[in-house]
């Protein structure tokens, strides 16, 4: 039976980079479930459909198709209608419209079988806000990962300046706070803890203390030892 653990957590807190390396360490697949939202949030924003639960992000669902793939070395890349949008769903903008968009039901459904599917043949870390909770309610392992929202802010600052964006820290934090809310206050899937998790504070923790932290709570699950 393949393993999975489901990584929940809200917006910025390390969830991919961490969890990237853990799979990597542990040869797991890393499968990144905000890139569909980033992806359909996308589609809505190229055609001018509103991210509001309406009968347009209905019909858009029925004419769009979203997929991962993975390369031979388990990268990630996700598919709208057949073109690689993995770069184009990185930016602010992007982010807030796949918050708008996850909190619509109908899209959150859209997407339940394909999240599933995944974790079905192969051990998968699957990050997302909802994984322990409704997508993988029997994953072995269920962490939730989460760090203050100044930290958690700091760090998509530096990660988006060194990319080359022109942003403002004041205005990545109030995203950060915003897209939480969003994400805690939906009345689908709303972000918390799952049943039985293991919350990962990382406020105080460097990248690879996190990363020690994530591979130690999946080890000590799986096989019972550190
Ligand atoms: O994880 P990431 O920030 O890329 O996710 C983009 C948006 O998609 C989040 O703000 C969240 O609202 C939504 N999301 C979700 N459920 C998931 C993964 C992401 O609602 N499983």
């Amino acid at each position: 039976m393949s393993i999975a653990v489901a990584l929940d957590g809200p917006a910025g807190a390390g969830k991919s980079s961490i969890a990237k390396r853990a799979a990597k360490a542990l040869d797991f697949i890393y499968v990144d479930t905000g890139a569909l939202y980033r992806a359909i949030g996308l589609a809505a924003t190229r055609r001018g459909v509103a991210p509001v639960a309406s009968p347009e992000v209905e019909a858009l669902l029925n004419q769009i198709t979203v997929d991962l793939t993975f390369n031979e070395k388990g990268e990630q890349a996700v598919l709208l209608d057949g073109e690689d949008v993995s770069g184009l769903i990185r930016t602010p903008e992007a982010s807030m419209a796949a918050s708008e968009i996850s909190a619509i039901p109908a899209v959150r459904a859209y997407l339940l079988d394909l999240q599933r599917n995944m974790a079905k043949t192969r051990d998968v870390i699957m990050d997302g806000r909802d994984i322990g909770t409704v997508v993988l309610p029997d994953a072995q392992v269920k962490i939730f990962l989460t760090a203050a929202p100044e930290a958690r802010a700091g760090r998509r600052y530096k990660e988006l300046i060194e990319k080359g964006m022109d942003v403002r820290y004041e205005d990545i934090l109030q995203d950060v706070i915003k897209r939480d809310y969003n994400d805690t206050h939906r009345e689908t899937a709303p972000l918390k803890p799952a049943e039985g998790c293991v919350t990962v504070d990382t406020t105080e923790l460097d990248f690879e203390q996190s990363v020690e932290k994530i591979i130690s709570v999946i080890k000590e699950k799986i096989y019972g030892a550190e």
